[in-house]
């Protein structure tokens, strides 16, 4: 009969780790219709935790918050502003900066 030796079992290989969390510190101006509006993943339409924001990006007073979806994985900006294009392939100009400079913030 053929003996089964034990053959070295090889380490798992290393989960690959999680990027680390951004911390969400600090105040920000934010518009909640807009974020609530915004806190949704497009591909599952599962609700998004600010828990999972993974980077950020702060134009002004306004943020664009870059949260990642739990199932699917993929990551979506949530802007804490309306913003609109004042030109093609310019940068979105954000209600609350354009209210801070001409002094209508807070309204
Ligand atoms: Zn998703």
């Amino acid at each position: 009969m053929k003996s089964h030796k034990k053959l070295p079992v090889d380490p798992p290989d290393e989960l690959p780790s999680e990027p680390p969390k951004y911390s969400l510190e600090g105040r920000r101006v934010v518009e909640l219709n807009v974020l609530s509006e915004g806190l949704w993943c497009p591909m599952c339409q599962l609700c998004l935790s600010l828990k999972n924001t993974v980077g950020e990006e702060i134009r002004g007073l306004a943020s664009v918050l870059r949260v990642k979806c739990l199932k699917c994985n993929m990551i979506t900006d949530v802007h804490t502003s309306k913003s609109a294009n004042i030109a093609k392939n310019v940068v979105k100009m954000y209600d609350v900066n354009c209210k801070m400079a001409v002094g209508k913030y807070p309204a």
